[in-house]
């Protein structure tokens, strides 16, 4: 279905493309495949959604291999920079160099830490670990107090259920924070390991509980499989894949933007937009691209021969949690076994059993 529908597409993107859209999306990503499926509900709008990446691919709908996607093309490969006083624990498992012009490889004591963004239709939705988390009402609040109006946790909740599919028959009867009727299907995970459910209980004194997952039927649900796929037949939406924006054109008399410039196989392209251009390469491809157009901290823009078209802090500001995993020896099998399975199929898996089997389900 989506080789059908990648073919389709690409079509109708050069039949489209010298015409000027009304609204171009940059990043088909986890925001940008919300805004471009939304806007397109709307038959007035014209949408051209640019991605950099590719297709989804067989595995990255498969929830058990949701850790290996990084350093993989579907990645950016970004790192960290190098330090002495953080990726501690990945002496000897630093990325740097590119293999074959793609991919990162393993060096040995750089001190970096892999940095993940999804480079592929649904952005990091497509390659992240499916968590299905709604932020603290307090956040919200916050963002509100500050002056950001519609930004309250009761202005985003209507939202969070619009586009909520739940389904768990106990969060789907509270339908004050809970919705069956949206695109992207939430679930509980059908099968843990003994070991999880060990962990779990002893956290519930402390009101830890079991966490939902964006998976559908047992596969990932990313926002290019709730969003893009049902609206991929819109004639008013195009979606460009392996197109990579390098800048948005903006008239400095206006500082209005007007367009995008993007390469797509072997060859740049200036498109125009009648109405907006809107950003929505991730937290460092965002800021990155409107530096590369102009606005941005004015001394850094001069260092690197940008001309300026407005000085801003952009950039600034970076906020991320930790990840980091334990790992316990136990005098039990289930733990080894996932990890066991999750190997052995990389080596031998078979369309017909991801189709057939249970595997499909198992997550971490
Ligand atoms: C390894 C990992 C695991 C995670 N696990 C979870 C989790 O379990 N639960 C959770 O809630 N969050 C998780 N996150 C975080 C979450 O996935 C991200 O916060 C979210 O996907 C970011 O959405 P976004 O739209 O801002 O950016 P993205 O989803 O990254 O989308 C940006 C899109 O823009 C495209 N793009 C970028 N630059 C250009 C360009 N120049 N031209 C064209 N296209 C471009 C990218 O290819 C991408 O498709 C995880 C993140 C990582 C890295």
């Amino acid at each position: 279905m989506l080789i059908n529908q990648s073919v389709y597409i690409s079509m109708r993107f050069f039949l489209s493309i010298h015409v000027g859209a009304l609204l171009r999306i940059i990043g088909a990503g986890s925001a940008g495949a919300v805004v471009g499926g939304r806007l397109s509900e709307n038959p007035d709008f014209e949408v051209l959604v640019l991605e950099a990446g590719g297709d989804e691919t067989g595995i990255t709908v498969i929830p058990a291999f949701s850790n290996y996607f990084i350093g993989t093309e579907q990645d950016w490969n970004y790192t960290t920079e190098s330090s002495t006083k953080y990726c501690l624990g990945s002496e000897n498992m630093n990325f740097r160099d590119y293999e074959e012009n793609c991919c990162l490889k393993f060096i040995n004591n750089l001190q970096e830490c892999p940095y993940a963004r999804g480079r592929i239709l649904g952005g990091t939705s497509s390659i992240n670990g499916m968590f299905y988390t709604r932020g603290n009402k307090r956040d919200y609040d916050g963002w509100a107090n500050d002056g950001n109006y519609g930004w309250s946790f009761e202005d985003v909740l209507p939202y969070f259920k619009k586009s909520e599919d739940n389904r768990n028959a106990t969060y789907a009867k509270n339908k004050r924070y809970h919705s069956t009727e949206g695109e992207l299907t939430v679930s509980d995970l059908r099968w843990k390991t003994p070991m999880a459910n060990i962990f779990l209980n002893a956290g519930r004194e402390l009101v830890f509980t079991d966490i939902q997952f964006t998976m559908r039927d047992g596969f990932r649900c990313s926002t290019n499989k709730a969003f893009l796929v049902p609206a991929g037949e819109r004639e008013n939406l195009d979606i460009a894949k392996h197109s990579h924006v390098t800048k948005v054109l903006i008239d400095p008399s206006t500082n209005r933007a007007y367009g995008v410039r993007f390469f797509r196989y072997g060859k740049y392209h200036d498109v125009l937009a009648r109405k907006e251009v809107i950003l929505s390469a991730g937290v460092f491809n965002s800021p990155q691209l409107l530096m590369l157009s102009g606005v941005g901290p004015k001394d850094h823009l001069k260092d690197m021969g940008i001309r300026l078209i407005k000085d801003l802090p952009v950039g600034f500001n970076l906020q991320d949690h930790q990840g980091f995993g334990m790992k316990f020896t136990t005098d039990r099998p289930p733990s080894a076994f996932i990890s066991e399975l999750q190997e052995s199929l990389l080596s031998n898996m078979t369309f017909e059993l991801f189709q057939k089997g249970t595997i499909i389900e198992l997550h971490k």
